[in-house]
């Protein structure tokens, strides 16, 4: 699960990681009343959980008042990739010295966290990894030591060979972050950039989380920062289903993980973009298969719905089942193209005869339909 910024910095300044004082609101009329707190300059930033905010105007530099409204307005206005900006931070703004790049991250493949560390902060990872790869510092962090002192000393040497004096306050910073990566249960903590002003003192001035779903369990505290898409997520694990929410526009319900993959990668090869990855796994009864429905059709951005099942276990029938008691209870727009092979078949087709569904007998058409259907639309 991501955070916002303004959520993981929360965490942040709860264990000692400086951050810019700052001011949360959710709409211009709550900016009008907290203009004077943060003070000028200072700096909006959208609330949203994709990067690339300062390319897409999400990011503005204010130095006087009278530009605060009009430019808080227009953040509002903004979609972000397609995401409505519902929140802005107000934050103070500093003077940056230097930007430095800073993140933990869990390192599958030595099964350890490894710190990344890099003098080229405010570019994203990916690009310092292309332009400047040398720069890049890794430090793995052993789970049952944790970091040590000299680790931090090491990664603050390369960063700032000739500065002594930032060593300590990076140091314990570090530590910090660390802590944080463990206590949170975290994936992902990132601090890009992490920067230091004229006064040798650091900030973090961005802040990325990602906390990891597998611990959950023993993080009640963590439902306050569910979003609607992932409360979907959550309600359609309870009920079997497999559902991530992506950004296209034909909602796909598929039986088994692997087909629900190479459908999505068929979508893609045909040009259009899938709403969702949905696995209804085996075993599907009709309430799975209406369930799946239901949850699909929640994405307004939906256009087309596409079944692709492969009857084994799962038996066509229950499937067809399913889409007539979803039909008999939601009246929806939406053309229904359907690939059903395999374990009864035959009944699944007879019993949808009544209903306008496209049938076809092989998943390339099917999927070839479905994205002809989205674009000519
Ligand atoms: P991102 O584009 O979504 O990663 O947003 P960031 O919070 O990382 O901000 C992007 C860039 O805006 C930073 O790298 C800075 O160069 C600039 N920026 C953000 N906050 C401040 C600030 O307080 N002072 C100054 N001078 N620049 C800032
Ligand atoms: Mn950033």
């Amino acid at each position: 699960m991501k955070l916002y910024e303004f959520q993981a910095k929360e965490i942040f300044r709860a264990s000692n990681i400086p951050c810019p004082k700052e001011k949360l609101v959710s709409s211009v009329e709550e900016g009008k009343s907290s203009v004077s707190e943060i003070g000028f300059p200072s700096v909006l930033k959208a609330q949203v959980l994709v990067g690339g905010r300062g390319k897409a105007g999400g990011i503005k530099i204010l130095e006087k008042e009278e530009d605060f409204l009009p430019t808080l307005e227009s953040i509002f206005s903004l979609r972000i990739k397609d995401l409505p900006v519902e929140k802005v931070l107000i934050s103070e703004k500093v003077e940056i010295e230097r930007e430095l790049y800073l993140s933990i991250i869990l390192d599958r493949r030595l099964a350890q966290p490894i710190i990344l560390a890099s003098p080229f902060g405010g570019m994203d990872i990916e690009e310092i990894a292309k332009e400047k790869p040398k720069s890049i510092i890794k430090e793995s962090i052993n789970p049952l030591l944790g970091l040590l002192p000299y680790q931090c000393r090491r990664i603050g040497f390369q960063l700032f060979p000739k500065e002594e004096k930032l060593l300590d306050k990076f140091a314990s910073l570090l530590m910090s972050l660390t802590k944080v990566f463990f206590r949170y249960d975290a994936q992902l903590v990132e601090i890009n950039p992490l920067v230091i002003n004229k006064n040798g003192e650091f900030f973090a001035l961005d802040a990325k989380m990602i906390l990891d779903d597998n611990a959950s369990f023993r993080h009640p505290e963590w439902a306050e920062y569910k979003t609607f898409e992932e409360e979907t997520e959550a309600e359609a694990k309870k009920e079997g289903l497999s559902y991530v929410r992506l950004s296209g526009e034909i909602g796909s319900i598929v039986n088994g993980a692997g087909l629900a993959m190479a459908t999505l990668d068929l979508i893609n090869r045909y040009g259009a973009q899938a709403a969702n990855f949905l696995d209804i796994g085996g075993s599907s009864s009709p309430e799975k298969t209406k369930k799946a429905l239901e949850i699909i059709t929640r994405d307004k951005n939906v256009r087309v719905i596409l079944l692709n099942i492969f009857g084994g276990i799962t038996r066509c029938d229950d499937v067809a089942k399913g889409i007539l008691a979803f039909l008999k209870e939601r009246e929806i727009n939406l053309p229904i193209v359907a690939r059903l092979v395999g374990t009864n078949y035959e009944e699944a087709k007879t019993l949808l005869k009544e209903i306008p569904i496209i049938f076809t007998d092989t998943m390339k058409e099917a999927v070839k339909k479905a994205s002809e259907l989205v674009k000519g639309s």
